[in-house]
């Protein structure tokens, strides 16, 4: 029988409900467990596809192609296992779902109402996430804040499921805030009693809560709260706060979480292996060098907008006992005529362009990836990267002024990126993407074999522009290499430069795939190459 555990959050939100369950899920893994991960979103999109990424961070994409909220990609780099589209649930996905069914005539003329028809598809998407992944323990994060109108749905589902599951199948994680008083100099409990209060009054008792807060807590506090909230004292788990969220697993497995939850589920409690993950946080801690990384984007003030990519290049740094400095340059700030290119990149060993869409910005971003290639600095190109390091490359050594995109330029005379042909009639009606997981067919002798160390890969896609084909020889010819290809379209995936000491784009999102143990390939050589560039200097 699939074990349920329900992640809620009290007091405010940000409190990283996320990593709570994340960390969770990596120790009950850790305990010979196969476990899967889901997070319910009460807001109505039905996916975070088209909410603007400075707004709600980035837009996490799965190998089925699922876009969904970036908790996803912590779930992911947490407990190593890929997800799916049953991972990531919205309101607006439960309510369309209920109303296609009702004109469709599925409830027998029945009325329609949030109990049982909205609880019901609730429920379902919980059971359906147990029954496709074959785990023994799903975890399902809601997300917001207990007490908010938009997530009762959720909570009155949960309550359902306990009713159904049974309690030795189902647990509860409350996690909340104890927030410090400067003055007094006490750790107060009164807002995590209120918000236990407010899911007590909707029928569920926490078995766990896992109490954000500045300092450790004591003896008389855990009391107090066992006392209000009706749970024993050794279930009160406090998660101080740290400046590296890779420590939280291992801060909350000395309180046992893991241990009980099993005992909890009446399963057995089998040895934590946590080798690879200590190893990690001992690299972490003994990262004694920096290096300096620019990324030039269009969304840097909200940095959760680039949150994989910048886990991806810490994980590499990680392997390579070094601390990533990120220089974010808002890419549009590169556009003043006189800029000095050479004093916003002076500490700089490597430059990092990732994905992106619209014309915002991106004669910045060209400026940059000319500024990496002329002088010889280690260079990383993301999608919307890849697609602007071929229009420079057209430009500037090729001698074709006006190559361009049709994303940015429709009627454009040299389309070196545009849409594929039969895209064109449906981006009228709206647009198509190119998402989750695709072949790519990597070339021997080529800086991304040398990376790979494989002829066969498989990566994640966002996005709607492709290479044209129509331009290859010429870039070829001007030595340029296409070193990755879907065969099945015949695509470009990936493009370096043999005569630059580190030049290399892909069109795909690697940063979805590199995990703290296990940096990506590219992330990996392109750290690599930046720190051996720091060295030379
Ligand atoms: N805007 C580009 C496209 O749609 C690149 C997208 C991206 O970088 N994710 O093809």
């Amino acid at each position: 029988m699939t074990k349920y555990v329900f992640v809620t959050g009290g007091v405010v939100s940000g409190l990283g409900k996320g990593i709570t369950a994340s960390s969770l899920a990596l120790l009950l893994k850790s305990r010979g467990y196969k476990v899967f991960m889901q997070k319910f979103d009460p807001y109505f999109n039905i996916d975070p596809g088209t909410m603007n990424p400075i707004q709600h961070g980035e837009v996490f994409v799965t190998q089925d192609g699922c876009e969904t909220d970036l908790d996803l990609g912590h779930y992911e780099r947490f407990i190593d296992e890929e997800l799916n589209y049953t991972s990531n649930i919205t309101s607006g996905k439960i309510y369309s779902s209920v109303i296609e069914k009702e004109r469709h005539g599925d409830y027998l003329g029945a009325t329609v109402q949030l109990v049982p028809h909205i609880t019901n598809e609730i429920k379902n998407k919980v059971y359906e996430a147990g029954i496709t992944s074959k785990a023994d323990i799903v975890i399902t994060e809601i997300g917001g804040t207990v007490g908010d109108i938009e997530s009762q749905a959720f909570i009155e589902s949960l309550r359902q499921i306990q009713y159904e599951k049974g309690p030795e199948n189902t647990c509860f994680v409350h996690t909340t805030l104890i927030p410090y008083i400067i003055g007094s100099n006490e750790l107060k409990t009164k807002p995590t009693q209120n918000s236990v209060k407010d899911l007590q009054n909707m029928g569920i008792r926490p078995n766990f809560l896992v109490c954000r807060t500045p300092f450790p807590t004591n003896d008389s506090i855990k009391s107090k709260l066992s006392l209000f909230c009706n749970l024993p004292k050794c279930n009160i788990i406090d998660c101080v706060d740290v400046t590296n969220i890779y420590e939280i697993p291992l801060n909350l497995h000395k309180q046992n979480i893991d241990e009980l939850v099993l005992k909890q589920f009446n399963l057995k409690e089998n040895k934590a292996d946590l080798k690879d993950w200590e190893d990690l946080i001992h690299r972490m801690d003994n990262s004694n060098d920096e290096v300096e990384i620019a990324l030039v984007g269009k969304y840097v003030e909200l940095h959760d907008a680039y949150l994989s990519v910048m886990e991806a290049l810490r994980h590499a740094g990680y392997k390579y006992h070094t601390k990533i400095k990120i220089n974010w340059i808002n890419s549009e700030s590169l556009e003043k005529e006189k800029i000095n290119l050479k004093e916003i990149f002076k500490n700089t060993k490597g430059i990092l362009v990732p994905g992106g869409f619209g014309n915002r910005g991106i004669n910045g971003k060209i400026k940059a990836i000319e500024y990496a290639r002329v002088n010889n600095i280690p260079f990383l190109g993301i999608c919307l990267g890849m697609q602007l390091a071929v229009i420079e490359f057209a430009r500037n050594v090729c001698g074709i002024s006006d190559a361009n995109s049709t994303e940015f330029e429709p009627l454009c005379e040299n389309p070196i990126i545009d849409l594929m042909s039969d895209q064109k009639t449906v981006i009228n009606m709206g647009g198509t993407l190119r998402l989750g997981n695709y072949n790519c067919k990597i070339k021997e002798n080529t800086l991304a074999y040398k990376d790979y160390k494989e002829k066969n890969i498989k990566e994640r896609h966002r996005h709607r522009y492709e290479f044209n084909n129509k331009y290859m020889s010429t870039l070829e010819n001007n030595g340029m290499v296409f070193s990755g290809i879907n065969e099945e379209s015949n695509l470009v995936e990936i493009i370096e430069l043999p005569s630059h000491v580190h030049f290399i784009a892909c069109q795909f999102h690697p940063e979805f795939k590199s995990r703290p143990t296990r940096p990506h390939p590219l992330f990996d050589s392109f750290v690599k190459a930046s720190i051996d560039h720091k060295i030379k200097k």
